[in-house]
């Protein structure tokens, strides 16, 4: 064995004894909810294609019909050739829905936080995260060579001392946060956030990936208290409620600009495939067209906390956090034994010692089956009476 393969087996060796190893299973995905997994067929609970527009067949046809207008794929960066026409539409698009002046797509969510982040702060600048701020925000930080610092999960008090103490020696400051929490589904403070980014003269980023199509009638984590929040930027992913990929930036027309000729990831990385494009823009017009669609994945979720006595979901994300991985595996395959879907999520995903199940919602999800999910989960993992 090459001293490689040895680094390789002895790594997976010890991930192992943790039950921390992952691995790859083919999934077919039938439609929106149902998929099969070595020859069964499970109800899925872990999928993000909230508003099941993956398989949507208005979206399809616009996919197809950009295939066919417009080719497979991209055929360099966009800033090269790879700049079809649908990417206009798609930015005017999402920057009416966010309402801001301009918006910018990326290749992913993931890419977009990289070029963001790293497109705007430098070596002397700080990057000030919620600390379950998603991957993707932290790789941008350091990629950025700021110094990055991690204030208390959605406290605000604890981010003002941060500033207080490091503001003054910082040329920029950005503070980045999920808008919906990727594993545990409650939202931002985003109103006291931007007070603060204000008061500090920092710049506020919200990772939305969560929130477009499902919270604030649509609109995503920024308008779900009736009043849009302040935030300079605004980013998130086509790839979970949109149901395709890539990944998006909304902002003020100077920092488009800026971000389109500075985003590394933007630059140096060949544009989203037409069809992608497309099927976002017929997605976004169908989120405009019926809200009462968007609306569905919060009310099942809600309706699945409130059967638990669960804290009440504020998104279509719910955590029924265990503790222990390997309890947290055997719930997940408990789950699976009765035909459901549920993902256990692990460390390094969350933080040691909170292995949880994440549910989520889509607009699909039937009633009943919620039930006999909920009931399942009441009785044999929580241990509630019920
Ligand atoms: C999924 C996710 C991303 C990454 O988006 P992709 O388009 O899948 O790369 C970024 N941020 C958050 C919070 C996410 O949940």
């Amino acid at each position: 064995m090459s001293s490689l393969d040895t680094f390789a087996a002895q790594k997976l060796a010890s991930l192992d004894a943790k039950h921390l190893r992952r691995t790859l299973v083919d999934t077919a995905r039938e439609d929106g909810i149902w998929l099969v997994r070595g020859g069964r067929r499970l109800l899925s609970f872990s999928c993000n294609d909230y508003l099941n527009f993956t398989q949507n067949s208005a979206v399809q046809e616009a996919a197809i019909a950009a295939i066919r207008a417009h080719g497979v794929g991209a055929g360099a960066s966009r800033l090269v050739t790879g700049n079809h026409p649908l990417f206009a539409v798609l930015e005017t698009k999402l920057a009416k829905l966010k309402d801001t002046e301009a918006a910018c797509v990326f290749g992913s969510g993931y890419l977009a936080n990289l070029g963001i982040v790293s497109g705007l702060v430098g070596r002397n600048d700080l990057v000030l995260v919620d600390e379950l701020s998603h991957s993707c925000i932290l790789a941008g930080a350091a990629l950025s060579g700021g110094k990055l610092l991690a204030f208390r999960h959605n406290d605000v008090a604890h981010a003002e001392e941060l500033l207080k103490a490091h503001r003054g020696s910082h040329r920029h400051v950005l503070i980045a946060t999920d808008g919906v929490f990727s594993m545990d589904g409650d939202l931002a403070p985003l109103h006291e956030l931007a007070a603060l980014a204000r008061a500090y003269d920092a710049w506020l980023l919200s990772d939305d990936a969560h929130g477009i199509g499902v919270v604030g009638g649509g609109r995503g984590s920024s308008f779900v208290q009736g009043r849009k929040a302040d935030v300079d930027l605004q980013m998130g992913t086509l790839s979970k409620a949109i149901g395709g990929c890539g990944g998006y930036l909304c902002a003020s027309q100077p920092v488009i600009d800026l971000i389109k000729t500075r985003a590394r990831t933007l630059v140096y990385s060949t544009g989203l495939p037409p069809a992608s494009v497309a099927g976002a823009i017929a997605a976004i017009d169908l989120i405009e067209r019926d809200p009462n669609h968007a609306a569905k994945p919060l009310r099942k979720a809600k309706g699945f906390t409130a059967r638990l006595g669960l804290p009440e979901a504020q998104s279509p994300i719910v955590p029924i956090i265990i503790g222990d991985t390997e309890e947290t595996l055997k719930a997940s395959r408990m789950l699976e034994d009765e035909g459901f879907l549920v993902a256990a999520i692990r460390p390094p995903t969350v933080a040691p010692g909170t292995s949880r199940l994440r549910i989520t919602f889509t607009a699909a999800h039937p009633d009943a089956e919620i039930e006999r999910l909920a009931s399942i989960i009441g009785e044999r993992i929580l241990k509630r009476p019920l």
